[in-house]
Formats: structure tokens, C-alpha cells, sequence
């Protein structure tokens, strides 16, 4: 419908991001044309969130600041996990059965393993651990990664059962990751 062109126009953009199809967009759509109110508080909070948040220049999690609080703070272990995205920090966190310093590593390239590198040095980190769920494709990851960082006296451990093969962290209950980072095994 002509008539509904700006809500047309929000169920399009509502439907980019991620577990959101088409019936859920319809549904956020017409409930923010609804509730003025609770869209102008999202349209707030969106605005915070362009302006305030930015990627961590060292680990690559989101921060309000230029280096995130767990990178900014020297009490933490001297473990580096290294994860695939933000969101699987915030999962560890939470499962509050880690207290290392992270790394997000989406892909392999020579800048990053550099800035892996200054984060060993610089942290006094003795161990790393691939904190990726299991599949061919991550451990083929794991192992490039320890052959590129082979020669810094670390030790690398990979994450233990409890992550079930193939399943994203978030999808994995709490209690089954922060077993599975105690129980994690040295490669
Ligand atoms: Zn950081």
C-alpha cells in the first residue's frame, strides 16, 4: 500500500539485521508507528549508540572508549582468548567463568596477528586460548594461528566439551561455556 510508505520503508530496514524476518519487522514496524513515544526513546538510544560506540583499538570488542575496560584494566590473568565477535565477549563475561584479557579475530591477516603479538608482549600473556565453538573450519583457524605464533614461549588450549560442534555461543547455555573454558585442554 501507497499509503504506508514509511512503514513499508522501516519493515525493509528492520529486516537487514540479524534473526529478524519479515513478520517480526511488521510486527516492530506497526508497534513504534503506534507507541510515538517508545520510538522516539529507541531513536535515542540508537543515536547514543552511533555516537558513544566504538571498536576497542586493541582487542576489537565495543567500548565507549578508545581501549574497552578489560583491555584498560592490569588486574586481569594473563590469559588472551581469542573469540569471533563482541557478542561471544560479552557471553563469556557473563558466564563469568573468565577473567583474561580477549582478542576478536573475524580473519587472519598479517595486521592482525601483529596486533596479537603486542597484546603477548605487552599483557606478559602465557597462555592462549582459541575460544571458538568447534567446527573444521575454526580449527584449521586454531592451527594457523599457533603456527604463526609458535616461537613466543605461550601455551595454547582450546576450548573443552560442552560446546556442542557447529552451535554459535550464543545459542549455548552459560553454564555449559563456563565449563567449557575451566575444562578447556592444552594443544
Ligand atoms: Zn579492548
Amino acid at each position: 500500500m501507497k499509503d504506508l510508505k514509511s512503514i513499508n520503508q522501516l519493515v525493509e530496514i528492520l529486516q537487514e539485521f540479524p534473526s529478524i524476518g519479515k513478520k517480526s519487522a511488521t510486527r516492530l514496524a506497526l508497534s513504534l508507528a503506534k507507541d510515538k513515544f517508545k520510538a522516539l526513546k529507541l531513536v535515542n538510544a540508537l543515536e547514543n549508540v552511533i555516537s558513544n560506540i566504538q571498536e576497542c583499538k586493541i582487542c576489537g570488542n565495543f567500548s565507549e572508549h578508545e581501549i574497552c575496560e578489560i583491555c584498560d584494566n592490569p588486574m586481569r590473568e594473563k590469559i588472551l582468548a581469542i573469540v569471533e565477535s563482541p557478542k561471544d565477549i560479552m557471553t563469556i563475561e557473563e558466564s563469568g567463568s573468565y577473567n583474561g584479557y580477549y582478542f576478536v579475530l573475524t580473519r587472519i591477516n598479517d595486521e592482525k596477528i601483529e596486533q596479537i603479538k603486542n597484546i603477548i608482549k605487552e599483557k606478559q600473556i602465557k597462555e592462549i586460548i582459541f575460544a571458538f565453538p568447534p567446527c573444521v573450519e575454526n580449527e584449521a583457524k586454531s592451527l594457523l594461528l599457533e603456527d604463526k605464533l609458535k616461537d613466543l614461549n605461550i601455551e595454547f588450549s582450546q576450548i573443552a566439551q560442552g560446546v556442542p560442534t557447529g552451535v554459535h555461543f550464543e545459542n549455548v547455555d552459560i553454564n555449559s561455556l563456563a565449563k567449557a573454558i575451566k575444562l578447556r585442554f592444552k594443544i
